[in-house]
């Protein structure tokens, strides 16, 4: 198990970024969820996020990041 923190999503439509609505506590949890279709309600502008590495960043537990953080 990867721990990660911190997950942040980056709205394509505003280029906002957000924390979602379910926190990830590992890597694993996270990758299942975007296999699964993860969707997310931007905040700033009220349209739905389809979830993927190209627009999520997370902190792994050493302070290194991974997503759009790598
Ligand atoms: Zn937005």
């Amino acid at each position: 198990m990867t721990r990660i923190s911190d997950v942040k999503i980056r709205c394509g439509h505003c280029r906002a970024e957000f924390t979602g609505a379910v926190a990830f506590a590992d890597l694993e949890s996270l990758e299942s969820a975007i296999a699964a279709g993860l969707r997310e309600t931007c905040p700033s502008c009220g349209q739905v996020v389809i979830c993927s590495e190209k627009n999520l960043m997370w902190r792994y537990a050493d302070g290194s990041g991974g997503g759009l953080y790598a």
